[in-house]
């Protein structure tokens, strides 16, 4: 489910908006849609503290990407630089996305307007 971006101001206001965006948007190398998810759980031993009401191992994080309904790419990642990779890649992704997404929202106002979208 998107955002949704205030589309109320003046066209002027939303030309400007749109400006500021388009000189915003880039496209970092590592942008990666994911989720990563904390997860602590047991071993495979019986005889450890973890089945045995002691505390569970973790945090593990892992890396989750739904490709399609049902189908989900999921793994572990290993170490600290592997997850602050992750991280950045993850955030520099969604930050490019939000910024679609407002200047999609601000396109189908400049276009409900009968405005021109294309360059001014
Ligand atoms: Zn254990």
């Amino acid at each position: 489910m998107a955002r949704i971006y205030e589309t109320s101001k003046s066209t002027l206001a939303l030309r400007q908006r749109k400006r500021f965006l388009l000189s915003q948007i880039k496209i970092h190398p590592d942008s990666l849609r994911a989720s990563l998810v904390e997860r602590f759980s047991r071993c495979g031993k019986a005889n450890c503290h973890c089945h045995h009401g002691g505390d569970k191992h973790g945090p593990f994080y892992y890396l989750t990407q739904c490709l399609a309904v049902g189908k989900l790419n999921k793994f572990l990642l290993k170490n600290s630089a592997q997850q602050q990779s992750a991280q950045q890649a993850v955030k520099h992704y969604r930050q490019l996305q939000e910024q679609l997404e407002e200047l999609s929202q601000i396109n189908a106002e400049l276009l409900r307007r009968e405005e021109n979208l294309g360059h001014e």
